[in-house]
């Protein structure tokens, strides 16, 4: 079994167990009627919902494009923003921040909000995607953390773009969607 399908049976299935007292989880009508797992032992209920996520546009003063390769799931090999998931303590802007810096070495702030993705993942189910065209006030280009390359590429020689959320704001940030 391949590790990204490892990863999506393992979320597309329920909790078993509950993560506060370790009773058996069972799926159970809510007050809606809507059936989710609940613990058996603390009535402690395992809300699924979308993963928030935050995306950079970044570009060169020559208009180029600043791309990363993946390094990890999903999609290690191909081409995207720089993007990561948005931790407890972040908001989706200090995620575009922080996420700018690890992988592409550069230090930078938001421009602007560019707009925002409900798409499929392979890993979480439902990514809820946040975008932000960055401005860059510092740093050296370097591809870091869970980025094997990062490189402005010009629009004529731009590889293809992994992710649909992504592409949407490429668009967005050159004006060719709304
Ligand atoms: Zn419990």
């Amino acid at each position: 079994m391949r590790k990204v399908d490892a990863i999506m049976e393992y979320y597309n299935r329920d909790a078993r167990y509950c993560i506060r007292c370790g009773s058996q989880m069972e799926s159970r009508p809510d007050r809606e009627g809507k059936l989710r797992a609940t613990c058996t032992g603390c009535g402690w209920i395992f809300y699924r919902n979308p993963i928030p996520a935050a995306a950079c546009v970044i570009f060169d003063e020559q208009g180029r494009l600043l791309l990363i390769k993946r390094r990890c799931e999903p999609k290690p090999g191909e081409w995207a923003l720089p993007s990561g998931y948005i931790e407890i303590d972040q908001t989706p802007e200090e995620t575009a921040v922080a996420e700018m810096r690890e992988e592409t070495g550069l230090v930078g702030e938001v421009d602007r909000f560019l707009g925002y993705f409900v798409g499929h993942s392979p890993l979480y189910q439902s990514i809820l995607s946040f975008g932000y065209l960055m401005r860059v006030t510092g740093g050296k280009l370097e591809a870091g953390d869970d980025a094997a390359e990062a490189r402005y590429v010009a629009p004529s020689e731009a590889p293809p773009v992994a992710f649909a959320s992504h592409r949407r704001y490429i668009a967005l940030a050159h004006g060719l969607a709304r």
